[in-house]
């Protein structure tokens, strides 16, 4: 079973795909592969590990600017998407891994 932090990993990676693709880059372009690789790092380094609840909620912010900005931009962008795209998974399904690929 995949840990907290894998299974919140390959939701942002997933984000940050829908975001670039949506701003119209063919493949993921320098910027984002860039911020992705940053916030996987951070998730990795999480001081709370696997015990806590979603990054949402959390009270420490792993994320420093100028990055925080943008996947807090990302986040709202792909998850309106993806919630489009299927309106039967929610936000809370994603979270809890209980949307497999
Ligand atoms: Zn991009």
């Amino acid at each position: 079973m995949a840990s907290r932090i894998e299974r919140e990993q390959k939701t942002l990676k997933r984000m940050i795909h829908i975001y670039c693709k949506g701003k119209g880059h063919a493949v993921l372009c320098s910027d984002c592969s860039e911020l992705l690789a940053y916030s996987n790092e951070r998730l990795d380094s999480c001081p709370y590990g696997n015990k806590k609840g979603s990054c949402k909620s959390c009270k420490t912010h792993c994320y420093k600017e100028p990055q925080r900005t943008k996947i807090r931009e990302i986040m709202r962008y792909a998850g309106t998407r993806m919630f489009l795209r299927h309106p039967g998974i929610t936000m809370g399904h994603v979270r809890d891994g209980k949307w497999k690929d």
